[in-house]
């Protein structure tokens, strides 16, 4: 998959080409192409941004030098991504369909923004990484190539190393422990070391369960149309959960 970036701190994406991604760089799975926008820039002092039309605060990045960099990449033809604060907020289900594209491009603002007109020409789809708000889209584009990556077959050692990962199955993530078997007075729950694959699971299970339901009701909430999908022994342990759940709630 091909990554167009339009920034004006190029120097910044250094950062993607270490560790994973990095690798699936040198894999050949994962292409940058990082332009710089003031390269694009016809103002004698390679300007891009200026003031907003009918006052209001800070500067907007110019139609004519992003217009040039859109070009360059023949963004008429791709999926273009705006990182916005307000825009559509990324989640699992945009980053699997992002994960599709053979090429996307995407546009880092800065400043107060960039001019509408860019956005409305070269079909932009505003995406935001969460509800604050940062000084440039880099960053949030980082995060966005990042989640995309991982779901690119081949990036990961093993497509499983994906599969229990929080959010993926639809639960938050169960605790992990490794080596030794007691720190500090700390020990691993007895069920991780009996090698009993079943009870391990079904623990494992119960603990993402808890997990989601008192962090992320939501994402427990949409667990629960799912089931009919789970085994006899997986439903007698979502029933266990949402039994306390309504214990709980009478003890309140
Ligand atoms: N004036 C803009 C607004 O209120 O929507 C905010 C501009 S912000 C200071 C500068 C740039 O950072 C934006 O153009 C955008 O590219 C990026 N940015 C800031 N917050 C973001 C977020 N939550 N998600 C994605 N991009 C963000």
């Amino acid at each position: 998959m091909k990554f167009n970036i339009l920034t004006l701190f190029p120097d910044m994406f250094s950062a993607v080409n270490t560790s994973m991604v990095g690798r699936a760089v040198k894999n050949g799975l994962i292409d940058f192409n990082v332009v710089n926008i003031r390269d694009f820039s016809t103002d004698k002092h390679k300007k891009t941004d200026d003031m907003p039309f009918g006052g209001g605060q800070g500067m907007l990045l110019m139609a004519q030098p992003l217009w040039g960099a859109m070009d360059s990449v023949g963004a008429q033809n791709k999926r273009v991504i705006y990182m916005s604060p307000r825009g559509k907020l990324m989640d699992q289900n945009l980053i699997e369909d992002l994960a599709q594209e053979e090429e996307i491009v995407i546009l880092c603002g800065h400043y107060e923004g960039v001019d509408q007109r860019v956005l409305d020409y070269w079909n932009c789809e505003e995406v935001s990484i969460g509800d604050y708000v940062l000084t440039g889209g880099e960053l949030a584009s980082m995060v966005m190539i990042d989640a995309v990556a991982r779901m690119i077959p081949g990036v990961l050692a093993s497509r499983e190393a994906a599969v229990d990962e929080s959010v993926y199955s639809g639960l938050l993530e169960y605790p992990q422990y490794t080596q030794p078997r007691s720190f500090e007075g700390l020990d691993v729950p007895e069920v991780l070391l009996n090698g009993n694959h079943q009870l391990i699971h079904l623990w494992k299970l119960e603990q993402a369960l808890r997990l989601t339901r008192a962090r992320r009701p939501d994402l427990f909430q949409n667990f629960l149309s799912r089931r009919d999908e789970l085994t006899r022994p997986e439903r007698k342990v979502l029933d266990k959960v949402i039994s306390e759940g309504s214990e709980d709630e009478q003890g309140k």
